[in-house]
């Protein structure tokens, strides 16, 4: 049976000294609970390895938000798949809309860098969405299924079932605008519906769908609450130990 998840994205928040302060304190928060979900922080690069040092990866996981499209080399400023894995880190957040938007990441890409993760032994964290105006002309399902399989349908159903995907619509990532539950249960049961014509029943039902976009700890019951959401992508809320043990508590 799938894994309901609630991962941070840290996004390019937090020096190091604050990023292992906030991880320490999540840490400390969740040290005598056993949360019903997996929980995972996307830290930025350079806090990767001391995060995985402070914490207790057993219960925390640790996510990179990016990796490179090459395997190793003279890419300066790149960091690999393979770096990402020999921190301690076990995830990594790929096609986030922001990468998309505005580091020219295409499905093509992206396709290379959900390769190299898998080869590393990194779940990917796969993001979807739309924007507004493709929302507003009724094309969101046509976009997520074309980013589904533009990057993703070549995989072996063996590989595929690795991977964790998140639908954020990009008009609800930092707006405070949130999907509604009825909107993220639609297009969640939409996406799975497409895994089962690609991929069959078993896979499909073995996927957990992440919902992202102003999700916090007062929506967050709501809409994880439909069968198709099986937890979120937390950017935001996710910089507070206790805003984002609220999201966690919506499994509770
Ligand atoms: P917010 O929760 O800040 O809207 O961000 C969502 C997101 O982009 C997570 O990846």
């Amino acid at each position: 049976m799938r894994k309901n998840i609630v991962a941070g994205n840290w996004k390019m928040n937090k020096t190091l000294a604050e990023g292992l302060a906030l991880a320490k304190e999540l840490n400390e928060v969740l040290a005598n609970e056993k949360p019903n979900c997996d929980v995972v922080i996307g830290t930025p690069f350079i806090h990767l390895a001391s995060v995985a040092a402070a914490i207790d990866t057993n219960k925390i996981g640790v996510a990179a938000q990016n990796c490179a499209d090459k395997e190793s080399g003279a890419y300066t400023g790149e960091v690999s798949a393979a770096m990402v894995a020999s921190t301690g880190a076990k995830y990594v957040i790929l096609g986030h809309s922001e990468r998309r938007a505005y580091y020219h990441e295409t499905a093509e890409i992206l396709k290379d860098k959900v390769v190299l993760a898998l080869a590393n032994g990194l779940t990917p964290i796969f993001c979807i969405g739309e924007v507004l105006e493709e929302r507003e002309a009724g094309k969101q399902n046509e976009v997520v299924y074309s980013q589904l399989a533009g990057s993703l349908f070549d995989l072996s159903a063996e590989d595929f079932s690795k991977i964790v995907l998140a639908y954020e619509p990009v008009w609800a990532i930092g707006t405070g605008k949130t999907a509604t539950a009825e909107q993220a249960q639609e297009i969640h049961a939409y996406i799975r519906s497409t895994i089962v014509q690609k991929y069959g029943k078993e896979v499909a039902d073995n996927t957990s769908i992440l919902y992202g976009g102003s999700c916090k700890a007062s929506n967050a019951k709501e809409l994880f609450a439909n069968p198709d959401v099986d937890g979120g992508l937390i950017g935001g809320a996710s910089l507070k130990a206790d805003d984002f043990k609220g999201i966690i508590d919506a499994f509770n």
